[in-house]
């Protein structure tokens, strides 16, 4: 059975990186039948974010991909808190001290800060001495007695476990030669990551791990406890770096990766997910506008490459150019769509819409149906470019002769045009009949242009006539050249 986690620490807000992992997972998951399971790695007390938690899980439902296991939505793993499964950790420490995995450490915060001072001093990487590996029993036993607050230490393994990872293949890491014994339970009764990581990976029956490359080396270590605790150990799947086009990192802390302002811009879920996976390897093809059902279908891990996967951002708008159009295009979607957009125009331009035909859902479907492809995103129909098809103008029929002196003329043979049919059925018709109707009535083609859009927009620029007449429909065109008759 397949299972796997997305495992954030709720030390700040989702963003792409982190969908990213949380998206393959699901891929994963999804095409083997398998579960996905979101788990909070809270144990780092000081670096914790109000709220984080809760908003990493609502942006996962946002976009599409919610766990099927969590906290929010329970399971039999449970708790999916590491805050809520401390004994877990301290059982699992107890088992590894009694085995002699893990031993007690006594050291003062003084003196690992003067280990890290020394080597610095002397250009090499800090690194714990494992100097209380080698008290004796009773040493132990005294400074427990004294009350000295210990942490619990695992002593590494001197070599390696060579490990398979299913993107970057065989790989060996000699962490006893590189670092010193890491702390798993500290002072104060929370685990570090690599025990609560351990510990969870087992009793959460997680099959698979899925997750960022700078991971990579921690899995030496997981693969040491899982062997100190007689655990076999999950399969394990490192995902390549994401970087910018130019190769630098994703800066978190910008808030341009941020799931929750991406969406409060407008990005559709869709887009993001299509973003993300089209930047990073995995995939049978690599065109852009697929959906998630689309992912999973082309979904193949052996195709994940170790190259990183660099993201732009600035192709966003294309990617939701796409997209907007593909829900346009599928009715259901559509009239949610329409609700929205008639929302958004209720709010942004409630008190100019005298008329509300404009709000009706056949003239905003029209709209859609003529602006997809064209538009990034709903909110560019709120623009002022585009108030004209929401907000009648009110042009003065001297405003209009002072255009032109045929200006009546041209409104009412504009109707009269209109009123006899399929004028609307392309821009080439439009432009040819508005044409061949100038010179009848020997005035300029341009003149007519003019106070057409005039009379429709009360504007002198913007988009051309045939495309403002198309997107206005039949209907609101001849009423607002009568009204500007009048
Ligand atoms: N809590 C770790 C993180 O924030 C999880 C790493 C893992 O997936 O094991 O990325």
């Amino acid at each position: 059975e397949v299972r796997v986690r997305f495992a954030p620490s709720p030390t700040g807000f989702l963003h792409l990186g982190g969908l990213r992992t949380a998206l393959y997972n699901y891929l994963f998951a999804k095409q083997r039948r398998g579960t996905f399971i979101l788990r909070i790695e809270d144990t780092d007390r000081d670096r914790l974010v109000p709220g984080a938690a809760d908003a990493i899980e609502d942006m996962l439902e946002w976009a599409g991909i919610p766990p099927d296991e969590s906290s929010r939505r329970g399971g039999n793993y449970g708790p999916y808190v590491q805050s809520e499964r401390l004994h877990l950790y301290s059982q699992a420490a107890s088992s590894l001290l009694h085995t002699g995995h893990a031993y007690y450490c006594f050291c003062t915060n003084q003196r690992l800060e003067l280990l890290k001072r020394e080597a610095q001093r002397s250009g090499h990487a800090p690194r714990y001495d494992n100097r209380c590996r080698h008290l004796g029993q009773e040493q132990v036993q005294q400074k427990l007695a004294s009350g000295v607050p210990p942490v619990v230490r695992f002593r590494l393994a001197s070599g390696a476990d060579p490990l398979q990872d299913l993107v970057f293949g065989w790989t060996r890491h000699e962490v006893a030669s590189v670092e010193g014994d890491p702390v798993i339970l500290k002072a104060d009764g929370f685990p570090t990551y690599h025990l609560a990581s351990v510990v969870d990976d087992h009793h959460m029956r997680i099959s698979h791990v899925l997750r960022g490359s700078e991971w990579l080396i921690s899995s030496a270590k997981h693969l040491q406890l899982f062997r100190a605790l007689a655990w076999s150990p999950p399969a394990y799947a490192h995902l390549p770096l994401m970087l910018n086009p130019d190769g630098s990192k994703l800066s978190k802390r910008n808030g341009h990766t941020l799931i929750q302002s991406l969406r409060e811009k407008g990005v559709l879920p869709e887009s993001l997910l299509d973003l993300v996976t089209h930047a990073g390897s995995g995939f049978s093809s690599n065109r852009i506008g697929r959906r998630l059902d689309e992912l999973i279908l082309e979904f193949n891990i052996s195709k994940i490459t170790t190259h990183s996967a660099l993201l732009d951002l600035d192709k966003l708008n294309e990617f939701n150019r796409v997209h907007l159009q593909r829900r346009i295009e599928d009715q259901h979607v559509c009239v949610e769509l329409q609700d929205e957009l008639r929302q958004r125009l209720l709010h942004t331009h409630g008190s100019d819409i005298s008329d509300h035909t404009v709000l009706e859902p056949q003239y905003i479907h029209r709209v859609l149906q003529l602006r997809k492809g064209h538009i990034c995103s709903l909110r560019e129909l709120l623009d002022q470019s585009y108030s004209y098809l929401w907000i009648r103008p009110r042009v003065s029929s001297q405003r209009l002769k002072d255009e032109s002196a045929e200006a009546a003329d041209i409104a009412a043979a504009v109707i009269q045009l209109v009123g006899a049919g399929g004028l609307f059925s392309s821009t080439e018709r439009l432009n040819r009949e508005l044409k061949l109707m100038a010179s009848r009535l020997n005035t300029k083609y341009s003149s007519v242009m003019r106070v057409l859009r005039l009379a429709l927009s009360a504007q002198q620029k913007g988009p051309s006539v045939a495309e403002m007449m198309l997107s206005l429909g039949e209907q609101e065109v001849c009423v607002r050249l009568q009204k500007a008759l009048e």
